[in-house]
């Protein structure tokens, strides 16, 4: 297996209580079977905890239960109590490994961080795709001629990434310029001729649509709701900067190389370039709004905050694509035609 990692993967330690937005926070912790086996043994207090509070939650999994927005074993001083009460060989994988994320593609694996976690964030924004060099091409990942699809798909996300950090463009023209070749390879997918879009015949209305499914979105912070609605209620007026784009830029690389190859299984590689054009108006917006109110609030904490809320929620993310999938406006014409406009 071709084991393949970013170049500041080693580098990044977890800060606990230093961190401002802890993983231990608004999440249900997963416990795999390894780890309850061995929670049952567990004896004492620590060990009652544990066994009163593990539950079966609604998709089969066995969780703790985050209570009043927090992970039980969280304790005031913003440190673990089962980590310091039986040690860090015995946290559950899910713990134990976040914010790697681990991606196989059968005979080569994609070994990234999460943008979820404020520190693994840091690292993404000061990096380049210079740090992704391992991220190979078919050649250089020894990809069979038998499979195509892979082969094809690893092309087409060199090809993305070249659209996305075109820097000699607007990051909005960007964006569309990716949504327009993404299209193109869908079509190749569907087993069609790839045509032209039909750019003339679409309309924009702003990005109003984009918000209030955000706003309908199962939100875990309060904060974050406010901010949307707050930035929702003016949208239209808000000008994203091309310096916020500098920052996003770095998110939308992330996001290619954690999501993009998902095609190989969903047939769909829109999904997930629409998805960064969501990301990125709302984004976009929230921290346009916040500098005309200086908010003293970190760009890295919207993008961070984005992922915690939209990317890592299964149910907000499903949302989404289904909304691609039914919904008109959020057809490629319709979301070049919104980009275009909030460039111009
Ligand atoms: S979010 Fe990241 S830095 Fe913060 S506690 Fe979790 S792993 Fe550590």
């Amino acid at each position: 297996m071709h084991e393949i990692y970013p170049s500041f993967y080693r580098e990044f330690k977890c800060i606990a209580n230093l961190c401002e937005d802890s993983c231990c926070k608004d999440w249900d912790i997963d416990i795999d079977s390894a780890t309850e086996e061995f929670y049952k043994t567990v004896e004492g207090s620590l060990g009652d905890k544990m066994r009163r509070l593990l539950v079966t939650d609604e998709y089969g999994e066995r969780i703790f239960p985050c209570t009043d927005g927090r992970c039980p074993f969280w304790n005031k001083d913003m440190l673990c109590d089962i980590y310091i009460g039986i040690g860090e060989e015995h946290l559950s994988r899910t713990c134990a490994n976040f914010p790697r994320v681990a991606v196989d593609y059968g005979n080569f694996r994609e070994h990234l961080l999460s943008f979820a976690c404020p520190e693994a964030a840091r690292f993404m924004l000061k990096n380049s795709r210079e740090a992704y060099s391992d991220f190979g091409s078919s050649t250089e990942l020894s990809i069979s001629s038998d499979d195509e699809v892979m082969s094809f798909l690893l092309k087409a996300r060199g090809k993305t990434l070249d659209y996305l950090l075109n820097s000699g463009e607007p990051f909005a023209y960007r964006l569309a310029d990716c949504l327009e070749f993404n299209a193109q390879v869908q079509a190749v997918l569907d087993g069609e001729e790839p045509e032209p879009l039909d750019l003339g015949s679409a309309e924009s209305d702003g990005c109003g649509f984009i918000f209030d499914m955000h706003r309908e979105f199962e939100i875990m912070s309060g904060e974050w709701k406010d901010a949307l609605d707050e930035t929702a209620a003016i949208a239209q007026e808000l000008r994203i900067s091309e310096s916020f784009a500098g920052d996003f830029e770095k998110f939308a690389l992330y996001y290619v190389y954690r999501y993009y190859l998902e095609a190989v299984n969903s047939g769909d590689v829109l999904y997930s370039i629409k998805r960064i054009v969501c990301a990125y108006l709302v984004t976009g917006k929230l921290d346009a709004l916040f500098c005309e109110r200086n908010y003293p609030y970190p760009r890295m904490r919207i993008l961070q905050r984005y992922s915690k809320e939209v990317e890592h929620s299964y149910d907000n993310t499903e949302a989404l694509n289904s909304a691609f999938d039914s919904d008109e406006r959020f057809k490629a014409e319709n979301l070049i035609s919104l980009l275009e406009s909030e460039a111009g």
